[in-house]
């Protein structure tokens, strides 16, 4: 098999064992797997054979954690009910009560919350700090992960891995990284010896806006912690959107291209316009590009609700990376839980607007964007 990107990404269909010699691995729609006798059964506690119950495993489930382990470049992956189980599960696998966790303070809102109420509520300490300042000052007797994003949200500040790894060799931590807006297609963590990859394969992996699912990726020890959460938290992706997710990926590098080539040119179209204070766009992320995502801040100089009036074939949504480009407001809808001084702190104001830039014509977004600026500008 090709060791580009682009081929591997197409090539995710797991290897099959029915027999039939199907193209596409078939939707293993079902709850339960039948024995042919007792010798059968203790086969499945063996490992002579697989599958017994959906929520312990399922073909389709197992192909989306495979296919992403192989996109990641890590020996093994398992896919969940959403981006946030697989981050809970993940955490759950390195961190019990009485640990403590070093997190950005600059995360994915839902993943703040999850942090800061519920691993909180079950015995597991958190401080939420700068990557770029505080991580070492952070770090206590009883640390034992470093948490953070390859690409922040909404803010797009690119953490530097290398300084990650490094300083959590250290200290003998674990980490974990929140690869969503980078994709595979630009940033590898385990590559660069991150411990634990984790997803939101709602957004680029699922691509089509269809779909809620989650994936981790490391090694087999690691991931097979996080597996027994999975299965006895009941986090499971169903089969059906293991099965979208697996078909999203065969798109996967073309639509990055796409994105990434509309990204930097809508980013380069906003930095003068007279509506705009403030363009957030990564200035280096890697070779591929920058990622897909822009972010502008209206706040002085344009009227926000005029501009979300004037967005036209734009839809307003609280999620990204659909093939079609979208806006969303982080203030109201993926940050609400932040308290008010991290919004302030952060630069999470009343007028950023969270633009995720599609595939469309890249004439057709920058033109419909402007003329909403236009329209709003004060
Ligand atoms: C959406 C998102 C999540 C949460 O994923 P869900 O699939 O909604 O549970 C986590 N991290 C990032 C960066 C996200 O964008």
């Amino acid at each position: 098999m090709g060791h580009n990107f682009d081929t591997k990404s197409v090539h995710v269909t797991m290897e099959k064992k029915s027999g039939v010699p199907t193209k596409v691995t078939p939707i293993h729609q079902t709850s339960a797997f039948t024995f042919k006798n007792l010798e059968d059964i203790e086969n499945f506690y063996t490992g002579d054979r697989d599958y017994l119950y959906t929520r312990v495993g399922n073909p389709n489930t197992d192909e989306l954690g495979q296919a992403v382990a192989h996109l990641e470049a890590a020996p093994v992956g398992i896919a969940t009910s959403s981006g946030l189980s697989a981050i809970m599960v993940g955490i759950l696998a390195v961190a019990k009560a009485g640990d403590h966790i070093v997190a950005s303070k600059d995360l994915y809102g839902g993943t703040y919350a999850l942090l800061a109420n519920e691993l909180t509520d079950l015995g597991i300490e958190v401080s939420f700090v700068s990557f770029e300042e505080d991580v070492t000052s952070a770090i206590k007797e009883n640390t034992v992960l470093l948490y953070t994003e390859s690409i922040t949200n909404p803010l797009l500040r690119v953490e530097d891995l290398e300084k990650v790894v490094a300083i959590a060799k250290q200290h003998h931590l674990k980490t974990m990284i929140d690869n969503t807006f980078a994709t595979p297609y630009l940033v590898q963590p385990y590559t660069l010896g991150i411990d634990l990859v984790v997803h939101s394969a709602t957004k680029y992996f699922g691509g089509h806006s269809d779909i809620t699912a989650g994936v981790l990726v490391g090694d087999e020890d690691l991931i097979a912690k996080a597996k027994a959460k999975t299965v006895n938290l009941g986090a499971n992706l169903s089969p059906f959107e293991a099965w979208l997710t697996v078909r999203g990926i065969k798109t996967l590098s073309v639509r990055m291209e796409r994105h990434v080539k509309n990204a930097a040119k809508l980013a380069e179209a906003l930095a003068n316009h007279p509506a705009v204070d403030k363009v957030y766009y990564p200035e280096f992320v890697s070779e591929q590009g920058n990622g897909a995502i822009v972010s502008i801040d209206i706040t002085n100089k344009a009227d926000i609700a005029t501009f979300l009036d004037s967005l036209d074939w734009i839809k307003i949504v609280a999620t990204l990376a659909g093939v079609e480009t979208s806006v969303s407001y982080p203030i109201a809808t993926s940050h609400r839980s932040l308290p008010e001084e991290s919004l302030q702190e952060l630069g999470i104001t009343k007028g950023l607007i969270r633009i995720s830039v599609g595939i469309e014509d890249a004439e057709d977004i920058v033109s419909t964007m402007t003329k909403a600026l236009d329209q709003a500008k004060k």
